[in-house]
């Protein structure tokens, strides 16, 4: 069964480093779990390494976290279901919001459990995925100010998502003005949550200043690598998570598949270079497990040529003298995690 490796020391290691040049900036993280599906060692590693709160969109995922002892705070990414309003109030402490109607039904749910729930409202400043527009802004905010039973401890936004809109001077300053103006309505202080991991950039550069004083970071700290150009952290371990899988066949054939090419097992016409004879290997995880093209051998002189469902085949004609039943491992994209710790097909192996 192939494997996913979650090395918890590499882990700390990297939200410690992600969390101590945040503070330095007077810039707070909350450690996003989600691409590892909400794994409780794995939040419990952040939050000693200095995160004031674990973030996740699933509310399955949180619910995990509760339930294993985490302490939390809990953050749902995900704007909120408005039918699972009581579940949100219930698990999370803080939520991220953009529909006063979904606002309403928190609102309702927190009064009926006698309880406050913490909002944190979101705008959209360009990157076109969730948030209300910065023209509707106030509108939302006075709004969700009448209701009882929340409170608004934040203004956020999401960046480099759908759009691939990267965090700059000119939109985190228009967040961070609307937080300002929040802070005057409300006589409160505001989280200025500016980004996820594509703010890292900025952070390294000391450039994130501007009133933004939290960001919400997974893949940064779990990959270690900003996410505008998928850039190295200096510092950062690459491999704190690996995948790794088995060789079932190992064989020379040619580079080019013979007779007449149609589909794919998924409706593609695949192209191919001749490149002579190869070694190749076939190795016992596919799609149903993870993105094969989002997979970096650690052994040099591997290529991945593709996968089915159930199949990764490599050009290993470069390495070095390989076996039937040997592993081989692998440093993942964000994709290639994410499916790999959501498949049931992937054992989970935790390591110190
Ligand atoms: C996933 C997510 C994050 C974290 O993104 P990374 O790129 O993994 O740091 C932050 N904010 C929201 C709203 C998200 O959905």
């Amino acid at each position: 069964m192939p494997y996913l490796t979650i090395d918890l020391t590499r882990l700390e290691h990297n939200a410690a480093l992600v969390c101590r040049q945040a503070k330095e900036q007077g810039v707070s993280i909350f450690a996003v779990t989600k691409v590892l599906c909400g794994a409780p060692r794995v939040a419990e590693v952040f939050l000693a390494a200095g995160a004031v709160g674990i973030a996740d969109s699933r509310l399955e995922n949180i619910a995990r976290l509760r339930q294993a002892g985490v302490e939390g705070p809990f953050v749902l990414l995900r704007v909120p279901t408005l039918s699972a309003a009581a579940e949100v109030v219930a698990l999370a402490d803080i939520s991220l919001n953009s529909e006063l109607a979904t606002c309403q039904a928190l609102s309702c749910a927190a009064i009926a459990m006698g309880t406050t729930h913490q909002i944190i409202l979101m705008v959209d400043v360009g990157d076109l995925r969730e948030g209300v527009w910065p023209d509707d802004f106030l509108f939302l905010l006075e709004a969700v100010k009448l209701l009882p039973g929340l409170k608004i401890v934040g203004v956020g936004t999401n960046l480099a998502c759908f759009g691939g809109v990267i965090p700059d001077e000119s939109n985190q300053d228009l967040l961070s003005g609307l937080a300002k103006q929040a802070e005057q309505t409300l006589g409160l202080p505001m989280l200025v949550s500016g980004g996820n991991s594509s703010s890292l950039a900025l952070l390294a550069e000391k450039k994130l200043g501007r009133g933004v004083n939290n960001l919400r970071i997974g893949e940064g700290i779990i990959l270690g690598r900003e996410t505008i150009n998928r850039a190295p952290l200096p510092g950062a371990h690459l491999d704190a998570c690996l995948i790794t899988a088995e060789i079932i066949e190992l064989k020379s054939k040619p580079s080019v598949p013979l007779g007449t090419i149609s589909q794919d097992a998924f409706g593609n016409v695949p192209s191919f270079v001749d490149r002579g004879l190869q070694m190749r290997a076939i190795l016992d995880i596919g799609r149903q497990d993870t993105v094969p093209e989002g997979l970096t051998p650690l052994l040099e002189g591997c290529e991945v040529l593709g996968g089915s469902s159930d199949h990764l085949i490599l050009d290993v004609t470069k390495a070095s003298a390989l076996a039937v039943g040997d592993h081989i491992s692998f440093i993942p994209s964000y994709g290639a995690l994410l499916a790999a710790a959501t498949s049931p097909y992937v054992k989970k192996v935790y390591v110190r």
